[in-house]
């Protein structure tokens, strides 16, 4: 899953950090309904220090919020994002990476070295 870019409410201009994705338990549990839990993602503020909690994306709107991609290379790239440089080199020097893959790789590597623009 990827973490959404969101802004500290009260400092406004600060990104929140993403720190981790857990369950919110209500007190005690409902015979009834089962346990009661809310899955929610974790942000905090740097700056001040406050706490935001949100839902999760559902698996459809995770998908929707997927970017189109124009080519096989940007598809790998966006798969590749997370990849430390080491493991993009891998990619560049192993055999068993389609064309496409290794450019997506050397694009990624390039990009980190000199700089998004
Ligand atoms: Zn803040």
């Amino acid at each position: 899953m990827e973490p959404i870019k969101r802004l500290c409410p009260v400092c406004r201009d600060t990104e929140l950090q993403f720190y981790k994705r857990m369950r919110l338990t209500g007190e005690g549990e409902d015979f009834l309904t089962g346990p009661e839990w809310l899955l929610v993602d974790v942000y905090l503020c740097p700056r001040c220090r406050r706490i935001e909690l949100y839902a999760p994306m559902t698996p459809l709107e995770e998908f929707e919020a997927t970017p189109e991609f124009h080519s096989d290379v940007e598809k790998f790239e966006w798969n590749f994002k997370d990849y430390s440089d080491k493991k993009l080199q891998k990619v560049i020097d192993g055999k068993d990476y389609v064309d496409d893959a290794k450019r997506a790789a050397k694009n990624l590597l390039m990009r980190r070295k000199y700089g998004e623009h």
